[in-house]
């Protein structure tokens, strides 16, 4: 199977090779994807541009809105399907897949209902003339997107991008693209023009870096480490063209002593082990409130303990690692922050029959977890939850900033006013009262702050992200 998509043709890399996709869940390779580079990037972005000049930028924004929700119902006709790719190329529970297949559905019937909804402004001039600002599409648009949420990050990326009339090139994740790949042929299926949506599957440092450089692209979106984040920031800066990072996080949990202890403790536990703690916005720190410390983690271990993994048909509450190489990290970031002597307080289990060779990691709970242990603040990717105490609201405020990320957090407290101080001074692009997710919804604007990133995705706010200005300026006198 050719998993290059280009002009609405599905190619071989112009070089030849290909790289094996492995499942995780037993280290074997089970299917191969074409090793696009630098020449596939320039076909496809060429492709891309055609497309702008051509069919695809000639539609109104109503049509292009049909053709994305036509393409949403395609994915839920097909949800079965894709469910089953996705869990096999990320080893996560076949329910979390088929979630994750629903919610990209639902990018494109968001982002298509909306998509001739962007009205542009008025602007009082002088007089003789009318002024109006209208929003435009950048042009061709690169997008990067990692393992951890393939199909959901086929939607969150392409979907505001193609409803604004962007032409896309997308570089998916050498680890995990195969729901990508159907999702890219159910989308020509539902009537997109050629070349308004191009796939080059390949490595990060070929075919990604190859096309932040390209100087055709108008617009890039990245997400991933913040290492990589860095190198397309500076690429996309050398090719002068903006770019938006969604980069990881340390997200904490802040439990006051009057919150609602048994509805707080397993939202928590699940937003660290959901999805193998590999989700930005994972939940990876707890901070207690000192003086209910004990009583509260007490309740969290039950529901630690209660945690099972396993291969994505047992469905249970999360499979294994990526990869080696981030089993690897993951597996000896464990290691140190046990020999540095924090207390375990409880893991989660392997199901029987669990693979030997698979990349799994049984969930753990390290607490109290010393401020100044690498714990505190690094972000492991993985299902390791820190639980560090804190005094009152000053501390908890303190603590909950001090770490380079600024994704996610959440308040746990009944006091209202409490709720209000607390929320407005974290420095995070989202945050939670009283629960943590609260489902993800395409409707709600999610990035970062500080070293998470920058730009918006979801919400009408990835609209703007998606689209630029143009103001336009008549002397009618
Ligand atoms: P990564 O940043 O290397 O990969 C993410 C995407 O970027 C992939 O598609 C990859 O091919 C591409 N890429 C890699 N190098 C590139 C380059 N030079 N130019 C352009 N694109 C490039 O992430 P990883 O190595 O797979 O995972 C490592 C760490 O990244 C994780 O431990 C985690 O901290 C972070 N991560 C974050 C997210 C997230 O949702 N924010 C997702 C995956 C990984």
């Amino acid at each position: 199977m050719n998993t290059i998509l280009i002009d609405g043709k599905w190619l071989k890399a112009a070089s030849g090779e290909t790289i094996d996709v492995i499942d995780p869940c037993n280290g074997e390779a089970y299917a191969s994807i074409d090793r696009g580079a630098a020449a596939d990037i320039d076909l496809a972005v060429n492709a891309a541009q055609r497309a702008l000049d051509g069919a695809w930028g000639k539609l109104t924004a109503t049509e292009r809105g049909r053709i994305l929700m036509r393409f949403a119902d395609l994915i839920t006709e097909n949800q079965g399907e894709l469910a089953q790719i996705e869990a096999k190329d990320t080893g996560k529970p076949i329910s979390t897949a088929r979630n994750d297949i629903i919610a990209a559905a639902r990018y494109f019937e968001y982002y298509g209902a909306a998509a001739d909804k962007v009205h542009g402004q008025t602007i009082p001039y002088l007089e003789g003339y009318n002024v109006s600002v209208v929003r435009v599409p950048h042009g061709v648009t690169a997008h990067i997107i990692p393992w951890n949420y393939p199909a959901q990050m086929f939607g969150r990326s392409l979907a505001p991008a193609l409803a604004m009339g962007n032409a896309a090139v997308l570089k998916p994740s050498e680890d995990a693209c195969m729901s990508t790949l159907l999702l890219g042929k159910l989308l020509i299926d539902a009537g997109l023009p050629p070349g308004a949506l191009n796939i080059v599957t390949g490595y990060g440092y070929e075919a990604g870096a190859a096309l932040t450089a390209h100087p055709g692209i108008n617009f890039a979106t990245f997400t991933g480490s913040p290492e990589v984040g860095a190198l397309v920031q500076e690429s996309t800066a050398k090719n002068h063209v903006p770019c938006a990072l969604e980069l990881g996080g340390k997200s904490p949990q802040v439990v006051f002593n009057d919150a609602d202890l048994q509805k707080a403790a397993p939202v928590i536990v699940k937003a660290i082990v959901q999805n193998a703690g590999q989700t930005c916005a994972a939940g990876s720190r707890v901070l207690v409130q000192k003086d209910i410390f004990d009583k509260f983690m007490a309740i969290v271990v039950d529901y630690f303990k209660e945690t099972v993994v396993g291969v994505p048909q047992m469905d249970l509450d999360c499979g294994p690692i990526i990869n080696k190489k981030q089993f690897n990290r993951v597996s000896s970031f464990i290691d140190e922050v046990k020999a540095s002597g924090v207390p375990v307080l409880a893991e989660g289990s392997f199901a029987a029959g669990v693979p030997r060779n698979g990349y799994f990691i049984k969930p753990v709970l390290f607490g109290p977890v010393p401020r100044d242990n690498r714990l505190a603040g690094d972000e492991v990717f993985g299902p390791v939850l820190a639980a560090i105490p804190f005094d009152d609201e000053e501390d908890a405020i303190r603590l909950a900033n001090a770490t380079e990320y600024g994704l996610t957090a959440a308040v746990w407290t009944e006091n209202g006013s409490r709720q209000s101080c607390v929320a407005s001074r974290i420095l995070s692009g989202q945050v939670f009262i009283n629960c943590y997710g609260a489902g993800g919804g395409v409707e709600l604007p999610f990035g970062g702050f500080k070293k998470s990133g920058h730009g918006r995705e979801k919400g009408f706010l990835a609209l703007e992200e998606m689209s630029t200005t143009k103001t336009i300026v008549q002397h009618y006198k």
